[in-house]
C-alpha cells in the first residue's frame, strides 16, 4: 500500500508566509463497491491563514461501480473543489472529517485527506442515468433495454 503521501508543513504552520503547491497523485482504495481505478489527480495550494492552514485546490478522480438499479457498469468522473480549514493547534484530538486524521503534528496526510475528499463527493450509490428503469423485478431483464414479456 503506497498511501505514505504525507508532506511536511511545517514551516507554514511556524507562520512563514510561504505557500505550499502540491500536485500529485493518490491512489484512492476501493469503498463500498466503488473501486477507483486512475489515481486521483490531486492540486492543493496551502497558506496558513490567521492561525488556520487553509487548503485550496481540487481533486478529480473516476469512480467505477454497478449502478444502484440495474447493476450495469457505471464509469463516471468525480471532481471536488476543495476549502478546507484546519486548526493546526488541534492536531490529532479533534479532527474535521471524523475517522481518519489528516494532520498529524507538522504533516498532513494527503493520501487520507484525498480519501476523504473523493469519498465525500462520491454519490450515494452510483446511477447509470437519472431515470434507470432497473430490473424486472421477475425475470431479472434490465428494463432500460426495453420492456420484458412479464411486463403488465
Ligand atoms: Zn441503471
Ligand atoms: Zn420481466
Amino acid at each position: 500500500m503506497t498511501r505514505s503521501h504525507r508532506i511536511d508543513i511545517g514551516g507554514l504552520l511556524a507562520g512563514s508566509r510561504q505557500r505550499l503547491v502540491l500536485d500529485d497523485a493518490v491512489t484512492i482504495e476501493a469503498f463500498e463497491g466503488i473501486a477507483f481505478p486512475d489515481p486521483a489527480r490531486v492540486h492543493l495550494e496551502m497558506r496558513c491563514v490567521d492561525r488556520m492552514l487553509t487548503i485550496e485546490g481540487t481533486v478529480d478522480a473516476r469512480a467505477q461501480g454497478p449502478c444502484d438499479g440495474c447493476l450495469d457498469d457505471v464509469d463516471r468522473s468525480i471532481h471536488v473543489d476543495v476549502e478546507e480549514r484546519f486548526d493546526p493547534r488541534v492536531g490529532d484530538a479533534r479532527d474535521p472529517f471524523g475517522e481518519g486524521n489528516v494532520l498529524h503534528g507538522d504533516r498532513l496526510d494527503v493520501g487520507d485527506l484525498a480519501q476523504q475528499l473523493v469519498l465525500s463527493a462520491v454519490p450515494m450509490g452510483l446511477r447509470c442515468r437519472e431515470n434507470c428503469a432497473g430490473l424486472c423485478g421477475v425475470c431479472g431483464a434490465n428494463r432500460n433495454a426495453g420492456d420484458c414479456s412479464c411486463d403488465r
